[in-house]
């Protein structure tokens, strides 16, 4: 498969969205660079008295709107334009639900997967010192993103906390509730992704209830989302993880393969499953396509054989460009990233906000918010597109880019 850098494909869709608004070639030159970006180095004493120097980066792309916002990965694959385009996708996602922020983006160079937990404790503290300097609960909140988890941002809060001398819950979101986490933050993400589908399928006189399902990637976003469509009545007959996918075309019960996968490290050899490649798993037949691992699986090279009635894109930057314009000519409708999978930064602002005020919301009243936040998202999205013939990326990245132009219109150019 052809790689593409992401950063390259986060411009490309820049570039197709300005000409689309006529918007203005200051900003549009603004917008194609991050404000601010650090690298560091991370050494860690490891287990075996070893001393590894690992490279992280933390990236603001924009902060015209609030401070910014965005997760931190540590996976081996992250580089500089890797984050970069991360944190750009997290300015128009955030723009896109209408949330006080800017985006930004952090990564680590590793593989947690091969350290052990005090290993990866030194490297998320090392990495939260090294970016103290840049982030703040007014400045720019970090979050978890692919293989990072709640207790990694306790690691980072506590880390921040005692630089700072008193506790500062609101410098990360995505924590566990005993010190400051939302109530529903963890499901937030495929929660959302479940709504935008919901909605979706209303708008073709579908549902939920009895479709096809199949799901790439079973983190935190990808074994939720088989969760929670296996309450709503779907089947999902198809899940994968780095090590491979698994196929019953009867359906997999979540409890059964999140049991196996906790046991055995992967969704790989859960009994009475066919095996499959993630490859061969993008094209099964199904009513729902939920790419939710990394970026770049959807290329002009598998998107001709695609045979999903639905994408939603749980994962940030699945699909490329012209993957995209295939898809649109198939009359598949790919629900994008920016709103696909926002749940997760929806709930990260109301784990901020209610740090910053000292109280708190019960799940349900989370989920409703959450509820209200995501379908009109969706639905101006849809209209856009709908009124525009255009496919629902470009409506919302119309809606997005317009909203962040806007405020770096009113604020002006520093001095
Ligand atoms: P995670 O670390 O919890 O899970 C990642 C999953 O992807 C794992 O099951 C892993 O085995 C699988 N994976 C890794 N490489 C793969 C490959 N080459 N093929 C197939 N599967 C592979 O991460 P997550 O938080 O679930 O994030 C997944 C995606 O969702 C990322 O694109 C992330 O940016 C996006 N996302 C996550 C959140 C969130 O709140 N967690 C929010 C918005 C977007």
């Amino acid at each position: 498969m052809k790689e593409v850098n992401p950063y390259v494909l986060a411009l490309k869709q820049l570039d197709r969205v300005a000409k689309k608004i006529n918007l203005d070639p200051g900003i549009h030159e603004k917008l194609k660079y991050p404000k601010r970006a650090l690298i560091v180095s991370i050494p860690v004493v490891m287990d075996d008295g070893r001393l590894e120097v690992f490279t992280g980066y933390r990236v603001q792309h924009n902060v015209d709107r609030g401070p910014s916002k965005g997760g931190i990965r540590f996976h081996p694959d992250v580089t500089l334009d890797h984050v970069k385009a991360l944190a750009m996708w997290m300015t128009w996602k955030c723009a896109a639900m209408g949330l006080p922020y800017g985006g930004a983006k952090g990564g680590v160079t590793c593989d947690p997967r091969k350290m052990s937990r005090s290993e990866v404790e030194k490297l998320s503290r090392r990495y939260a010192t090294e970016i103290a300097i840049v982030i703040g609960p007014d400045r720019d909140i970090p979050a978890p993103d692919v293989y990072t988890n709640p207790q990694i941002m306790g690691w980072m809060m506590d880390t921040y906390s005692m630089h700072v001398g008193h506790a500062v819950p609101g410098v990360v979101t995505g924590k566990p509730v005993e010190i400051g986490g939302a109530y529903g933050r963890v499901e937030a993400t495929a929660r959302g992704c479940l709504f935008t589908v919901g909605e979706a399928l209303k708008c073709s006189g579908k549902e939920l209830k009895g479709s096809t399902v199949v799901i790439q990637g079973y983190g935190n976003a990808g074994s939720i989302s088989h969760r929670l469509a296996e309450e709503e009545g779907a089947r999902v007959i198809a899940v994968s993880d780095s090590k491979g996918g698994i196929l019953n075309s009867e359906g997999l019960s979540f409890s059964g393969v999140s049991a196996h996968k906790k046991e055995t490290g992967s969704v790989v050899g859960f009994p009475g499953a066919h095996p499959l490649t993630n490859a061969e798993l993008l094209e099964l037949e199904c009513d729902l396509l939920i790419p939710a691992a990394l970026e770049n699986q959807i290329t002009a090279d598998n998107a001709p054989r695609l045979k999903a009635g639905l994408i939603a894109e749980a994962a940030n930057g699945p699909t490329t460009e012209e993957a995209g314009e295939i898809l649109f000519k198939r009359k598949i409708p790919v629900i994008p990233d920016i709103i696909a999978n926002a749940g997760g930064v929806v709930v990260s602002c109301f784990e901020w906000a209610q740090n910053l005020m000292g109280y708190f919301w019960t799940e349900d009243e989370v989920n409703k918010k959450l509820h209200d936040i995501m379908i009109p998202a969706f639905r101006n999205t849809y209209e856009l597109a709908g009124q525009e013939g255009i496919d629902l990326r470009l409506a919302a990245y119309m809606l997005a880019v317009e909203r962040v132009a806007a405020a770096v219109k009113i604020r002006g150019v520093y001095p």
